[in-house]
């Protein structure tokens, strides 16, 4: 077999469990897709040796027939998740050189599950921002671009080096995490799947904290059985974070049975923007129209608190920011500044801060310290809490009235250049995640299925939003919309 990186999940297990392929020989062909593709800049610390030690044990494992569901498959994991002795900096300066003597919950999970880890992936630090220009290490680059035109394009974030390192094919699938989009919109720039499971369904134990209350892990991968595989693999119970939740897991693949006779999908009218490019309108339209053929109701629906969710998202998420980030003060983690002769305990903070941190995270520190100031709390902080109650309810409302799944577009636009928005009001970096943020403020699982192409040739998802917990359910009927799209297109590889 060649080209084995290019396999996606399932078919990488089946083969592996006919004994077609070793997962040494998987492994060995994603490090050698990744050793080629220094240029998208997806892996900021490779693991090979890792991956390699672990890739044996798991070929032991499968000859033993003990082969759990990820035995063999080689990931990536993004940096903000703690990997035990691997550099996990959430791509800030300020964690340079920490090596964190636990390992997160989920990746830990993985790894029981046999997969197997490459190394560590590019994100905007602290995972906040949605084009990975935030990062310490430098852009992610996309795999895609524009027709014939060679401008660079960003993978979207905060997970871009996990949805360029998919896309490329540099490994079967990777981990993300999603606070307000990172996992949905990544994935629906670069044509792949990425699921945000409900919160509580993923432990957040040693995954660094953005906003704590919005912050969920899930699978970016290259098709919905693989999301369903690797989703089933990362969540469960954990006593370290008491948000998890004790539900059994569900078997999530068996759930792919492609029928969604008689599912009511609701369209809602908020999402239907001022300004929204017709390409984008058209393909709401279409999905609605493939769900509507494979046997849905497709209902209009109303959400009518949408418009406060970007304003709400951007209060809750920056104090709740600037209050977990307040541990790094230069003396626990990573690094240092350099002091000055008679410099005491307040310089050695200001100093590292003011050089730890990039701009944007300096930003959301000051907008979530303001906002949580005596003088100001009520004005905002409060009000964004009661408006996140509405946002919530007005899910519960057309949950209740028997609507099974809300069909929307996951972003107002395909990929932009990189550089494009950086001199632009970060307001408008912040409209990208327009769509995607209602879901988080509401706690619900939600998936964005790769569902066709703009006119210059990128791709561009579709968002299916899901009732707690029935994350099944959910991946079903993107199953259904995936099968109806048959997305297949993949980049030119330039790299
Ligand atoms: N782009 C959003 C932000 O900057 C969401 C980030 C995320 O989901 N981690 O906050």
């Amino acid at each position: 077999m060649s080209d084995l990186n290019k396999l996606g999940l399932a078919e990488a297990r089946d083969a592996l469990r006919a004994g077609d392929v070793t997962s040494v020989e998987l492994t060995e062909s994603c490090l050698k897709a990744i050793d080629d593709a220094d240029a998208l800049n997806a892996f900021v610390h490779k693991t090979p040796e890792i991956a390699l030690e672990r890739a044996k044990a798991a070929d032991e494992r499968i000859k033993g027939g003990d082969a759990p569901a990820m035995c063999g498959l080689p990931i990536g994991i993004k940096d903000l998740f703690c990997t035990k002795g691997v550099p996990s900096q959430a791509a800030s300066k300020i964690l340079d050189g920490f090596k964190p003597e636990y390992e997160s919950t989920v990746s830990q999970q993985l790894a029981d599950a046999g997969a197997v880890m490459l190394g560590k992936l590019n994100m905007d630090e602290f995972a906040m921002g949605s084009s990975n220009e935030t990062s310490t290490y430098g852009n992610a680059v996309s795999p895609w671009r524009r027709g014939n035109d060679d401008a660079q394009l960003t993978p979207g974030g905060s997970s871009g080096g996990s949805a360029s390192a998919v896309s490329a094919d540099l490994c079967l699938a990777a981990t993300g995490t999603d606070t307000g989009g990172s996992i949905r919109q990544p994935a629906a720039f670069v044509g792949i799947t990425g699921i945000k499971p409900t919160y509580g369904r993923c432990s957040r134990w040693g995954i660094v904290a953005f906003a704590s209350s919005l912050d969920q892990a899930g699978p970016m991968t290259k098709n919905v059985r693989d999301a369903a595989i690797m989703l089933e693999a990362m969540c469960g119970h954990d006593p370290k974070d008491s948000t998890s939740t004790e539900l059994a897991v569900p078997n999530f693949e068996a759930m792919l049975t492609g029928d969604i006779k008689g599912k009511k999908i609701g369209i809602p009218k908020e999402y239907r923007m001022d300004g929204m490019p017709a390409e984008i309108e058209k393909l709401w339209a279409d999905g609605a129209a493939m769900l509507k053929d494979a046997g849905a109701e497709i209902v209009d629906i109303s959400l009518p608190h949408t418009k406060y969710a970007l304003p709400a998202y951007y209060v809750i998420a920056p104090a709740e920011a600037s209050s977990n980030l307040a541990r790094y003060d230069g003396v626990r983690y990573g690094r240092r500044a350099q002091l000055a002769q008679g410099d005491g305990i307040t310089e050695m903070y200001e100093k590292t801060r003011a050089e730890g941190f990039g701009h944007e995270v300096q930003r959301r520190v000051m907008i979530g310290t303001y906002v949580l100031s005596a003088g100001f709390y009520d004005a905002y902080y409060n009000r964004a809490r009661r408006v996140r109650t509405l946002i919530k309810k007005d899910f519960e409302d057309v949950f209740a009235a028997g609507i099974d799944a809300i069909l929307t577009p996951t972003t107002p636009s395909a990929s932009f250049g990189l550089g494009e928005m950086t001199e632009a009001d970060p307001v408008q970096m912040y409209l990208n995640d327009v769509f995607t943020v209602t879901v988080n403020l509401a706690g619900l699982p939600g998936i964005s299925v790769p569902a066709g192409l703009d006119k210059q040739g990128l791709p561009l998802g579709l968002q299916l939003i899901g009732r707690p917990w029935d994350e099944g359910d959910l991946l079903n009927t993107a199953y259904a919309l995936e099968n109806a799209a048959g997305f297949v297109a993949k980049p030119a590889k330039w790299w």
